[in-house]
């Protein structure tokens, strides 16, 4: 068992002068309570705490550790551009060499922009769809999350076809109002709304697997309707895959359901744990940014060559035949495990899994079905996560520290690991029926 207390010490020294003690919200622990661990280090599949004791990590920083912490190749990568200079505000070969990377690799992406994080990304995304369009209305889906900006922290208003309202002090409700919020995985719901709304809506933003509510993969007829109606009425498709891009598989979500959107969001994977975002697709849309055209996007340090060069090295080894095949066998082991754990125990599980991404959800009872949309994720046992979540910490397991994030394995989790975790679970399930 890890004991320390100081963390309590960090946390209470954070707190101090930065909100909270923390720079994003959810490392608090407000959802699952007690104290954040501070890390110092991390290797592989493994973080250290100031103290040096390890835990077996299923964050990977919320998805872009996929190769493992400190990679020689991405580190020696950084390395070799620090030594060359940290940021010139001029093109790059290295950005060039991203964007044609993943041009190759998303067929429906024929241009990209790099940003410096998965908000502007999307931010941008939807200021382009706006511009291209020249409509003002998005729609989005209630439990997706595409970063903070104002059009975004918004969820649905009274009827499920009216205006939104904001989830943010600070969003004025007249941004708001240009935001619908639906329900996910409704493809009946897509239909109505365009059937109100058709004309006036610039664009539709889904994650096309979410990803911000534990894990929903949907129905491929969510994903059609989608496309369908998009099409019929002029409006952008934009994927948020700054999540599930180069994570889920090489192609992303979009190659797993046969998709192709009109625009892509990414983050996280391209800059292998670097600040970093990017939004790209068809040309016709992506020629509307400036300097070609009126749609306004910028960035003092976007397609910065540190995290460029890391995003190459990282490619390297995510494009080697079988990468995600090995990623996704390890998922399986861990999850099938788990499930056998919960099973033996009597806890009621239910999981899903893609590639090297999963979630896990502590359903209501043995009768309860996978959690499909936001709604029946809002419903699973929030008491027994977090005994979930706090048990595993103790062992030396880290996963997000909240039930409503997703899980991330990387290519350094070993089958030693992976045991250590589910008998980790086998120990807390135990104590958690008797
Ligand atoms: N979109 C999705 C699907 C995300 O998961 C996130 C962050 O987790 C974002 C956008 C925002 O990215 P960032 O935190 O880099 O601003």
């Amino acid at each position: 068992m890890i004991m320390s207390t100081k963390n309590e010490q960090l946390f209470a020294q954070a707190r101090k002068h930065i909100p909270g003690g923390v720079n994003s919200p959810v490392r608090a622990f407000a959802g699952v309570g007690g104290t954040p661990i501070f890390i110092h280090r991390a290797e592989g599949s493994k973080i250290y705490d100031t103290e040096d004791n390890a835990y077996i990590d299923y964050v990977g920083s919320w998805g872009p550790m996929i190769l493992g912490h400190a990679h020689p190749k991405v580190i020696d990568a950084v390395k070799r551009a620090a030594e060359d200079g940290l940021s010139f505000g001029t093109p790059t070969p290295f950005e060039t060499t991203v964007a044609d990377k993943i041009c190759e690799i998303v067929p429906s992406v024929e241009m990209v922009r790099m940003t410096n994080s998965g908000t502007e990304a999307t931010m941008s995304a939807i200021r382009l769809a706006r511009g291209y369009t020249g409509r003002d209305k998005i729609v989005k889906f209630e439990g997706c999350y595409h970063g903070h900006s104002d059009s975004l922290l918004v969820k649905a208003g009274s009827g499920m076809l009216d205006i939104g309202e904001p989830t943010s002090k600070g969003v004025p409700a007249d941004f708001a109002k240009h935001t619908i919020t639906l329900p996910y995985n409704d493809p009946q719901a897509i239909k109505d709304c365009f059937e109100k709304w058709g004309e006036d809506i610039a664009g539709v933003i889904v994650e096309p697997i979410a990803g911000n509510m534990n894990m929903i993969i949907p129905e491929q007829d969510f994903h059609d309707t989608l496309r369908e109606q998009c099409t019929a009425h002029g409006a952008v498709l934009i994927f948020d895959e700054v999540m599930t891009g180069f994570r889920v598989g090489l192609g992303g979500a979009q190659a797993h359901f046969g998709i192709e959107p009109d625009l892509t969001c990414f983050g996280k994977i391209i800059g292998a744990g670097l600040p970093v975002g990017a939004f790209g697709g068809k040309e016709e849309i992506m020629s509307c940014i400036a300097p070609l055209g009126g749609v306004y996007q910028a960035g003092t340090l976007s397609g910065n060559p540190l995290a460029m060069r890391a995003g190459i090295a990282m490619f390297e080894d995510l494009t080697v035949d079988g990468f995600y095949d090995t990623l996704a066998d390890k998922v399986t082991k861990l999850v099938d495990g788990i499930q056998a754990a919960a099973d033996r125990h009597g806890i009621a599980l239910r999981t899903n899994t893609l590639g090297g991404m999963f979630g896990m959800f502590f359903v209501q009872d043995e009768n309860s079905t996978t959690p499909s949309n936001f709604d029946e994720v809002t419903q699973c046992d929030m008491t027994i996560f977090n005994t979930f979540f706090h048990g595993m910490l103790a062992q030396g397991i880290y996963l997000a520290p909240s039930a409503y994030e997703a899980g991330f394995i990387s290519s350094k989790h070993t089958d030693a690991d992976i045991d250590a975790t589910i008998n980790a679970a086998d120990a807390v399930f135990a104590r958690m029926a008797s």
